[in-house]
This record gives structure tokens, C-alpha cells and sequence, in this order.
């Protein structure tokens, strides 16, 4: 029996719902990179032309990662006797001259973890060397990277570290509506909001008049996230709905917050494409300072780091830009070729677009070219 909320009966009630209600074409951000594709992989983009606009937000941790702290990173994966984990996607991500797949190449000791508890035991099974964990992720990511700090802290593993490079995802919203934008509505991140409840995000439509829907993952949550949206331009109307009740509620997960900040403290951040952002950062407390590889190490790195002029990641996330419009895309980058890390992450925009869309890219490049 098909899942209630995988039923393509009840998508098709919701296509044509959507389809019948929205007044003109609706400019709808999915902030979170996971959406982005969803709504890549369901053909959203496509069945819903000429109604919805889907336009991809800095909700990919990796994308909105700056080129200048790939290079940091880089510069602690060529610090001798040491090993660096991370997730896969960083790897192949583009620095100023090299990545870290390149220097893996030349004999880095890098390895690819799905946990920071994984990169703890490699420094527990490694007791003779430093193992540093390139901490990138924004709430969701967070209290598994502190239970690992804790955990560290409590067993005296003393040569494992976290260079952290976290990232809040409401500071990056209220800094990239607070310029002029032209979105009518959002979905925001499901898993974020699981973390931090809803009051995070009431902002959105109190100070910057946007209506905005807690989404989760499945076509049908979705679109009803849309269908939500779409009632709420036509009614005029800036609310902040939860759209995702079966795993997020009002007050989020209070021990994932206890845990984040245990153990980090705000702090400003650099996003690529949005440039510095006041408290959109987490850093690691005093206390933990044993483990924090910004402490323990300090690597020379370069002075100056000249952006990737072709790569148009930064007006992508931004909303700006459709992938497509990059005149690299397809072309140059490819996922076999990345020239940028919205091509390399699974979550990232030109990526979605390059695997999904390839049959609706005629058009959309002829709709969105120098937009
Ligand atoms: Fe950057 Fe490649 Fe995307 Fe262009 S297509 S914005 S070069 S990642």
C-alpha cells in the first residue's frame, strides 16, 4: 500500500490545487539544499512551470563554505604526522590552487567520516598522531560534533580536535531579506527547525513580511508546503506555519540546543556569497580549547585568496542566479568536473540542476539566462 505521504494520488491533488490558486508565477526559496533536490528529483520545477518559481537558498553547508576556508582547511591537511576527516563532499571542493582530494593525492593523510565519532575513534585507534575533524554543518550537524568534543573531554583523548567552520542558518536568513529581494514565500529547513523549534524563525514573517512554511522531505509535505505558501500570497497573509508537525514542534529539541552550546558560543562567520555575518558563526568555548584545532595549531595560510572569478555559487545561493545561467555549467562544470562546490555537494544547486533538469535546461536557460 503506497505511504500517505508518498501517494501519487494525492500529488496530483496537490499539483492541481497549487496549480489553481497561485495568482501569477510565485517566487518560492527553498532555503535548505536537501528541498533542492527533492524538488529536482520529483520534477517539481517542471510540473509546476508557470506557477512556481522554485529558487535555491544557503541552506547547503558546503556551498556556502568561503573559498578562503577551503584553503584553511587545506593548510591543516598539510600539517605534518596529522590525519583530517571530513565529509566526502568537502573533498573535492575547489581552493585558490588546490582541493583536498588533490593534496589526499599527493599523500595527505585525509579520510572521508560519516560522524565526528568516527574521526574520534580513528584518534583513539591513532594515539600517536593529531586527528582533526573539519567541523562544516549548520544546527543539525552541531550536537554530534559536541557530543564528540564531550566525549573526547571524558575520555582524555587529547589528539583529537574539531576546526570549527559551523554555521547558523536564521543569522544567514535575517542578513540575506534584509536587502531587497523578490521572493514571495520560503521553505525553510525541516531538519533545522527540528532542532531549534519555530521561534527562531518568526522573524521571517514579522520583520521581513515573508510567509514561510516549516517543510519536510516527502513530495507530499512538499507540496503541501507550496499549497500552504501559494493560500497565503493570495490571502495576503505572513505566517509562519509548521508544515512538518510529525517531527518538528513548537520548542525543538531542547538537549541538541543544550548540547551546541555546552560546548560553542556565536561568533561571526564569513559565508560565500553573503560575505560577513553578525553571530552566524560557532566557535569553540574556552573550556574546550584543548580541542579546538584553531587553538592547538596554526598553520600558515595564505594571505590573501582571490576568488574563483567564473564560479557563480555565491549568486546561486543567494537566489540571484539559476544554475543554468552559469556560463560554466555543463559546459565546464560537470560533477566529474566541479569547478565550484555547488557542483560537488549532494546538496548543492548546480548539482540538482545537472542531474534532474537536463531535459527542462532548454528552456529554463533561455527564461533565466542573466537573471
Ligand atoms: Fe560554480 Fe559550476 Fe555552479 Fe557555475 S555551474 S556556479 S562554476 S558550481
Amino acid at each position: 500500500m503506497t505511504h500517505p505521504l508518498n501517494d501519487p494520488a494525492h500529488v496530483q491533488n496537490l499539483l492541481e490545487t497549487i496549480r489553481s490558486k497561485t495568482p501569477r508565477v510565485l517566487r518560492i526559496m527553498e532555503v535548505c539544499g536537501t528541498h533542492t533536490h527533492a524538488v529536482s528529483r520529483y520534477s517539481f520545477r517542471q510540473t509546476l512551470d508557470g506557477h512556481i518559481d522554485f529558487i535555491s537558498g544557503p541552506g547547503c553547508p558546503v556551498c556556502v563554505t568561503t573559498q578562503a576556508d577551503i584553503d584553511k582547511m587545506i593548510a591543516y591537511a598539510r600539517i605534518p604526522d596529522t590525519i583530517t576527516t571530513t565529509f566526502g563532499d568537502m573533498l573535492r571542493v575547489p581552493g585558490t590552487h588546490s582541493s583536498l582530494a588533490k593534496i589526499k593525492a599527493e599523500g595527505a593523510d585525509i579520510r572521508v567520516v560519516f560522524s565526528p565519532l568516527d574521526a574520534l575513534k580513528i584518534a583513539v585507534d591513532n594515539p600517536a598522531r593529531q586527528v582533526i575533524f573539519f567541523g562544516v554543518g549548520f544546527e543539525t550537524t552541531v550536537p554530534v560534533v559536541a557530543a564528540s568534543l564531550k566525549h573526547a573531554m571524558r575520555q582524555n583523548t587529547k589528539n583529537y580536535s574539531v576546526l570549527s567552520l559551523h554555521k547558523t542558518v536564521p543569522e544567514a536568513l535575517h542578513a540575506l531579506f534584509s536587502n531587497h529581494h523578490r521572493i514571495d514565500g520560503l521553505l525553510l529547513p525541516g531538519h533545522v527547525a527540528a532542532v531549534l523549534g519555530l521561534e527562531p524563525f518568526s522573524f521571517l514573517p514579522q520583520l521581513h513580511r515573508l510567509p514561510s512554511v516549516v517543510t519536510g522531505f516527502t513530495p507530499v509535505e512538499i507540496l503541501h508546503s507550496v499549497k500552504l505558501l501559494t493560500q497565503m500570497v493570495q490571502n495576503n497573509e505572513n505566517k509562519l506555519i509548521n508544515g512538518y508537525p510529525r517531527v518538528v514542534t513548537q520548542s525543538g529539541n531542547p538537549l541538541a540546543r543544550k548540547e551546541i552550546v555546552d560546548v560553542f558560543y556565536q561568533s561571526d562567520a564569513q559565508w560565500r556569497g553573503l560575505g560577513d555575518i553578525p553571530n552566524s558563526g560557532l566557535r569553540i568555548r574556552p573550556d574546550f580549547s584543548l580541542w579546538d584545532a584553531e587553538q592547538k595549531f596554526q598553520p600558515s595560510l595564505p594571505d590573501d585568496t582571490p576568488s574563483l572569478t567564473e564560479c557563480c555559487c555565491g549568486a546561486i545561493i543567494t537566489g540571484q542566479m539559476k544554475p543554468v545561467a552559469c556560463p560554466l555549467f555543463k559546459n565546464i562544470c560537470t560533477p566529474e568536473n566541479p569547478q565550484g562546490p555547488c557542483m560537488v555537494s549532494g546538496e548543492g544547486a548546480c548539482a540538482a540542476y545537472y542531474q534532474y533538469d537536463r531535459h527542462f535546461l532548454r528552456k529554463e536557460t533561455a527564461d533565466n539566462h542573466g537573471k
